[in-house]
């Protein structure tokens, strides 16, 4: 099976990177990942003075996927996802919901056995795997891999995790998919800046598509249809999370319209993603079973 190592890291997203392997539409690879500080926190007793801004949010890649034009969209099964054996978090002077509240930092380092964290000895939570940065070139420029936008990027969305399928556009020949900053645990919101930052490794099947025509990053499970969207603000993410279901709905499943609105009225479930980036994320999710019954 084709591995990209965590040695090629990128920091932006863009039609500039050179692929570091190229796989055909179908085809299984594996991702090797650094977590989000890029592995400067691990050793005991370091702090952010001694992280290199530089070097932080790293995705690792691009592939190139072979026949990947733009227009296409590229269809992610996330089949797995192993975490490392140390998780970073931490809380203080930072972006987060929580500012104000703490004079100086904290890290814990935390440790992942089998797929339980421990917090402390009274504390220990069954992992929730998620992968924070995945995302395509865009179709202009560079964005920094802090940042979501259309395609993909930092959404830190906690439905992008093992057994998900997402689907991101194409904007550029091959696609150019990156991805990293694993989180072994998040809240939804990200309220205090992080998740449980952590290095790891996620197998992904890669097939292009080209009968789902969306222009913006879509996820399914078992049980839904989910769209992310990303703004400056909470309120303009949510508005285009909704608005991009209906079009969804109405234009992927042929949903009639006021079918398609009242669906989103009586089951639509609009959920903050992060509060924390440059853009806000949040996603609409949408139970597969009652679109079926409007068909
Ligand atoms: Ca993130
Ligand atoms: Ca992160």
């Amino acid at each position: 099976m084709k591995k990209v190592t965590r040695k090629d890291v990128i920091y932006q997203m863009s039609a500039e990177n050179k692929p570091v392997l190229s796989v055909d539409s179908g085809e299984t690879v594996v991702f090797e990942t650094y977590d989000c500080y890029q592995g400067q926190l691990l050793p005991e007793g370091t702090t952010f003075q001694d992280v290199n801004r530089k070097f932080t949010n790293p995705a690792t890649g691009p592939v190139y996927v072979n026949d990947a034009k733009p227009g296409d969209v590229l269809k992610i099964t996330i089949e797995k996802m192993e975490l490392g054996p140390v998780g970073i978090l931490d809380i203080g002077k930072n972006p987060g919901a929580l500012k104000g509240f703490f004079d100086s930092v904290t890290i814990k380092r935390l440790s992942v056995v089998g797929d339980m964290l421990k917090y402390n000895d009274r504390l220990q939570i069954k992992t929730k795997p998620m992968i924070g940065v995945i995302g395509t070139a865009p179709a202009e420029g560079a964005v920094s891999t802090m940042t979501p936008m259309d395609h993909g990027g930092n959404m830190d969305c906690t439905r992008i995790e093992e057994g998900a399928i997402l689907y991101l556009p194409v904007f550029v020949d091959g696609g150019l998919l990156a991805l990293g900053d694993f989180h072994a645990i998040m809240g939804e919101g990200e309220v205090g800046n992080c998740g449980v930052e952590i290095e790891g490794e996620a197998t992904l099947k890669v097939e292009v598509i080209r009968d789902m025509k969306v222009t913006f990053p879509m996820i399914e499970n078992e049980d839904q249809w989910m769209t992310v969207a990303y703004g400056e603000t909470l309120d303009e993410a949510a508005k285009k999370a909704t608005a991009q279901m209906f079009q969804f709905l109405t234009e992927y499943h042929g949903l009639d319209a006021v079918d398609a609105g009242m669906l989103i009225d009586m089951v639509g479930d609009l959920i903050i993603c992060q509060i924390v980036n440059p853009m806000k994320t949040v996603r609409m999710e949408i139970p597969k079973w009652t679109i079926e019954k409007l068909k």
